[in-house]
Parts: structure tokens; sequence; C-alpha cells
């Protein structure tokens, strides 16, 4: 039996595609090589889409990697009569060797992904549980450091946006388990064509103001309070209702919380004590700068940060701006500008870039919590008529917009 599933994680502005394979039963690795995409739709065993997705992949890397020819006759000489084929490359036209397939396995090496089929099928056998104070390190002993690095640390800075060392292996298992294990569409990579504003929060809101309920933008509650049954909730002006819910980020709950001097000390605890992982985003622009793909996965270290690339440019942002994302990062802005600019020159040389300029570097010192090992997350009910929704309650998942989705949900189940 043969299982191939596509993982598409979206996590603090980020997002990891992977491809995962699970083989058994005598086939061996050949028959995952694929000579063209009728073969590949034919085999059946990725679907329409995911072979055209992974070919186009594929045809890309070619054309980045491929030895380029001016002429027809030339590219001919060398890879013999019908051996090349014409592509457009920074604008022109060039000739390069055929594709002669995929591998969809995308040249891990052998060991690295046995040693990663080993580790999940352990997860697997342990249901995805995992002792609350393991972390995703621990989880990985005696996984391949190529898999480690390849996989698992972007994968886990990515979704979680923790590093493997102190990022909560239970949390990164569920993760695993829905995105690797669930049934076919239990995730996808979404890439926003359009501006965020209108997909969602415009749609949402437009949605509530044909419904009767008209929201008030841009007022900030400063105190909430116990009053009688109920509670008032204080703006510019008072208001009393029925019950609250708190939809802020957790500092700013645990301030309106104990401004309102309700009995909900371990409710409190719980909220303060959240820790902080930093995001940066780097815009930079070059001139006719494009990616061959809306976005690439960078080779990230110590000195070259950025894990992910967005091509602002074919996401319906201005051509040639680029968004270099930094999960879980250190340091201040000025020194992580330097450091993308070097990497981009360095890992994305073979656009010819030029020079590239920094537009405007985004350091977000409190995207979301550290989702560490253990953690004690406070729950949905704060006090009688007191709720609490948002991406840091207790729940199943990492600091994501599923998990404050499914916590909004859960906080409105609580007021019927
Ligand atoms: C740069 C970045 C990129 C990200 N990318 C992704 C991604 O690709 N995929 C993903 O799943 N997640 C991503 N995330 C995480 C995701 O944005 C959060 O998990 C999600 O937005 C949390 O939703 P929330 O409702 O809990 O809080 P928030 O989205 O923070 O909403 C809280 C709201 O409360 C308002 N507020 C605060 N105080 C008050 C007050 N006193 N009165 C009234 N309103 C108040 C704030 O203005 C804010 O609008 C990203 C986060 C960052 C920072």
């Amino acid at each position: 039996m043969k299982r191939s599933t596509q993982i598409g994680l979206a996590a603090a502005g980020v997002v990891m595609v992977a491809t995962y394979w699970s083989l058994s039963g005598g086939e061996s690795e050949d028959s995952l090589v694929y000579s063209n995409l009728a073969e590949c739709r034919a085999a059946n065993q990725l679907s329409t889409s995911q072979c055209e997705q992974r070919f186009n992949e594929a045809s890309a890397n070619h054309l980045r990697e491929a030895k380029k020819f001016t002429s027809s006759a030339s590219c001919e000489q060398e890879f013999g009569s019908g051996g090349c084929q014409s592509a457009v490359w920074n604008n022109a036209q060039v000739f390069i060797p055929a594709l002669a397939g995929i591998m969809l396995a995308r040249g891990w090496p052998l060991g690295d992904k046995l040693s990663m089929l080993k580790v999940a099928v352990g997860w697997q056998l342990k249901k995805f549980q995992c002792a609350p104070g393991d972390s995703v390190a621990d989880l990985c002993r005696g996984l391949a450091p190529g898999a480690m690095a390849a996989l698992i640390e972007p994968l886990c800075v990515s979704a979680l946006n923790t590093p493997a060392q102190r990022a909560s292996g239970q949390v990164f298992l569920r993760v695993m388990r829905d995105a690797l294990f669930a049934e076919s569409g239990g995730s996808n990579l979404l890439l926003p064509r359009t501006d965020l504003s209108a997909l969602l929060p415009d749609a949402a809101l437009a949605w509530l103001s044909a419904q009767g309920n008209a929201p008030r933008l841009g007022a900030r509650v400063q105190a909430i309070a116990p009053a009688g049954s109920g509670w008032v909730v204080s703006t510019d002006t008072s208001e009393a209702f029925d019950c609250v819910v708190l939809a802020c980020p957790p500092h700013e709950a645990a301030r309106l919380v104990e401004g309102s001097g309700v009995a909900a000390g371990d409710w409190l605890a719980q909220a303060q004590e959240l820790q902080y992982e930093a995001l940066t985003t780097v815009y930079a622009w070059a001139p006719g700068a494009r990616l061959e793909l809306p976005m690439l996965a960078l080779p990230a270290n110590a000195a070259e940060p950025a894990q992910f690339v967005f091509d602002r440019g074919q996401l319906s942002g201005p051509p040639g701006l680029l968004a270099f994302v930094i999960s879980a990062s250190t340091g201040d802005s000025a020194t992580l500008t330097a450091q993308v600019l070097a990497q981009a020159k360095s890992q994305l040389w073979h656009l010819g870039l030029g020079s590239m300029e920094a537009v405007q570097t985004i350091v977000e010192k409190r995207a979301t919590f550290a989702c560490t090992p253990g953690l004690q997350r406070p729950r949905a009910e704060v006090a009688p008529g007191l709720y609490a929704c948002g991406d840091y309650i207790a729940g199943p998942y990492p600091a994501t917009l599923e998990g404050a989705v499914r916590s909004g949900l859960e906080a409105a189940r609580h007021l019927h």
C-alpha cells in the first residue's frame, strides 16, 4: 500500500509543504517516479491537482537548475535530438534539457526517508500521544539529522512558532495527526490571492451588519465590571450586557479580568504566565524580482533566519516585493533586516535580484504564545457570565487561526 499526503500547515504567517511517503508491501521506490503528467494522473495515486502541482514545482526547480542554451541546436548538440525544451528565463527564451521525470519524494536520501517513516510509525502506534513534558526534539530522538532539518524543524517552527527544542510534543503530534494522517482534504495549503481584510474580516463584518448587528469598530474596551446578574462594559461610554466574551489577546484579557475584581485567580495566573514568541516579516524589493512559485521554503540557520519567502507580486501585492518570514525570531529589527538581505543574496542568487532594498521590517514581539511542553492554557469560562476566546485558550492547536476560530465557537456555545 502506498500513501502520499501533502501537508499544508499555515501558522504564524508561513506555510510549509512537505511530502510524506509511507511504503510497505514490497513496492520499490521506482514506482514513485513519473516521467510525465499523464503518467502521474493515470497512476491514480495522487489527485489530478496534486499531480499538476508537483509537476509545476518540479518544472520550476528544473528550470532553475538546468543548464541553459540560447538556441535549440546548441542544446540538442549536447542532449540529443528531441532532448530539449524551450522555456522563458529572466524574460528571455532559452532551451534546457527536457524534464525527464520527477520522483515525488523530493530528493530526500533514502536513509532520511526511512528514518522519518520509522519515527512517524512510532507516533502512530502510540496514537499520537506523548508525555506532557516531551518537547518536539524529544519526540524526534533517533531521527536522521537531514529529516530533522528539512522537515521537522521548519514544520514545527511554522506551525507552533516555537523552536523544536522547546516546543510542545503533544501539540505538534496533534497537528501532525490532523495534517498527515487525516482523510484527504484534512489540511490544505492556502495562499491568499486577495487582500486579507477582504477575505475574512470585511466579509464577516458585512454578514454581521446584514443580520442587523452593527459592529462598533475602534472602540477599545477600557474596563468591565460585574453588575447584578450581568456586566457593564466601558469604552468611551458604559453599557450593560447579560454576558461578556473577551476576544482580545491574553495580556489584555488578563488586564480586564484583574480590573473587574472577580474571583478568577487560576484563570488570571495562567493567562499572565504565558510567554510569547516573536515573528518578524522583512519586506524587500528589487526591480523585476519574481519567485518561481508564490512561496518558497528557505534553508534557515542563526545567520540566515528567514524560513519562508512570499512573492507579494504573485499574491495581489506590488510586483518585485518579497516578504521574508522569520518565525520564532530573536534579535532586533536592524540585525534581522541585514541578515535577511544577505540571505536573499546568497540563497536567491539565481533570480538575479541585483540590489535588493529593505522596504519595511515588522517585528511582532508578542506574535503568539510560546507553545511549550505541559503548558496549562486558560479555559474559556472565566467567571459566571464572563468568557474568553482566542488562540491562547485551552485547545488542541497552537496559536493559529484554526485554534482561534474553534475557541470563538466554544465561547458562543456558552452563551446559549
Ligand atoms: C505576523 C503574523 C502572521 C500570522 N500568520 C498566520 C497564518 O498564516 N496562519 C495562522 O493560522 N495563524 C497565523 N498567525 C496567528 C494568528 O494571526 C492568530 O493565531 C490569530 O489571529 C489569533 O486570533 P485571536 O482572535 O485570538 O486574536 P487577534 O487576532 O489578536 O484578535 C484580538 C483582537 O482584539 C482587539 N483588542 C485588543 N484589546 C482590545 C480592547 N481592550 N478592546 C477591544 N478590542 C481589543 C485587537 O485589536 C484584535 O483585533 C499569524 C500571526 C502573526 C502575528
